[in-house]
């Protein structure tokens, strides 16, 4: 058996993968472009995933979905995206809207994921979901189509945040006890919540690769008599807000005599819409299972241990 990133598996021969794969597969033997279908098209994550499918030769939009009387149903995609007239009209239906698709990019609401899933039931699609905030409930559905299709899921789809979590691991490894690890990471003003999840998903990875799985590791900054570091098994994380930064993280790794600084800068939504369709074209080529970003680049072990 395949065992992905979570310890779900996935089936271990590649004739019987390539059974149940059908169509994904078969667009990738025949060379015809992928066809992805985009929920929540109107979004901020909708319209920046549609436009960088748009200029890829090898996808197709098979369907953008927007709910039930929103300004761009029945409208033709390309001029609602500011673009040339693109022959394709923006649905509502999802069950026809998923007609001629092989995978899936979902970046909404955990409530359309409810009604999503469930349609799904019995069908190969290939799912890349970038929707947060999922509970339980959402994430065993999302499980369960994992055992007939490939399905990502991220919470941040950057390709360089999945690298850097990669490369903590592997630093924090490498560096060894002598360097103490602390995250710092910058938001625009607007931000409500503090730390951000990929703070504390870095802070992780470096306790992870220390062998330090208690989550009382993560110890938030704060003003005032703090206390000294207590060692190996705590990551500091402070958080600034202000201005426009789409979201910076750097990770310290405070030696002695020097120190390591790894920091990772979003400029815009591109960087989350280029990992999502990363994301769509690997899973063209996947067995069932519940796959990470970490799966999709490979990074899944690196630095592990
Ligand atoms: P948005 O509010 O701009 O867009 C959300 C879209 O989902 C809208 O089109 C809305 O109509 C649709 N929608 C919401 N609830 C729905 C429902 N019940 N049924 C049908 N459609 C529904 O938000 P956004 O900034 O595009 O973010 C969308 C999601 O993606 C959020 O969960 C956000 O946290 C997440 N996100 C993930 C990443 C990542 O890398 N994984 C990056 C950015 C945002």
């Amino acid at each position: 058996m395949n065992t992905t990133q979570d310890g779900t598996s996935s089936p271990a021969s590649s004739l019987e993968a390539r059974a149940q794969d059908g169509d994904r597969l078969t667009a990738q033997l025949e060379r015809r472009p992928l066809r992805v279908a985009v929920t929540g098209a109107s979004g901020r994550m909708g319209q920046a995933i549609l436009q960088e499918i748009l200029e890829q030769p090898d996808l197709h939009v098979s369907s953008a979905v927007v709910r039930a009387g929103h300004a761009w149903a029945g409208r033709d995609l390309g001029i609602c995206l500011g673009r040339l007239p693109l022959g394709t009209l923006v649905a509502t239906d999802l069950a026809v809207a998923l007609e001629e698709t092989d995978v899936i990019i979902d970046f909404t609401h955990p409530g359309h994921l409810l009604e999503l899933l469930p349609r799904l039931r019995g069908s190969n699609l290939g799912l890349v979901c970038g929707t947060t905030g999922l509970s339980e409930e959402v994430l065993s559905l999302l499980r369960v189509h994992a055992q007939e299709a490939p399905v990502v899921v991220a919470a941040n789809m950057s390709l360089g945040v999945n690298v850097l979590l990669g490369l903590v691991r592997q630093a924090a490894a490498l560096l060894g006890d002598g360097f103490d690890l602390e995250v710092l990471e910058i938001h625009h003003r607007f931000k409500k919540d503090a730390p951000s999840g990929t703070a504390l998903a870095l802070a992780k990875a470096g306790l992870d690769a220390r062998g330090v799985t208690d989550a009382q590791g993560i110890v938030l900054r704060e003003q005032g008599m703090i206390g000294a570091r207590s060692g190996r098994e705590e990551v500091g994380v402070g958080a600034l807000r202000g201005g426009s930064v789409a979201g910076e993280h750097t990770v310290y790794f405070l030696g002695s005599g020097e120190r390591l600084e790894l920091t990772h800068r979003a400029v815009d939504r591109r960087a989350f819409a280029q990992g999502a369709v990363r994301a769509a074209r690997w899973l063209a080529e996947r067995a069932p299972g519940y796959y990470s970003m970490q799966d999709v680049l490979g990074l899944s072990s690196t630095g592990r241990g």
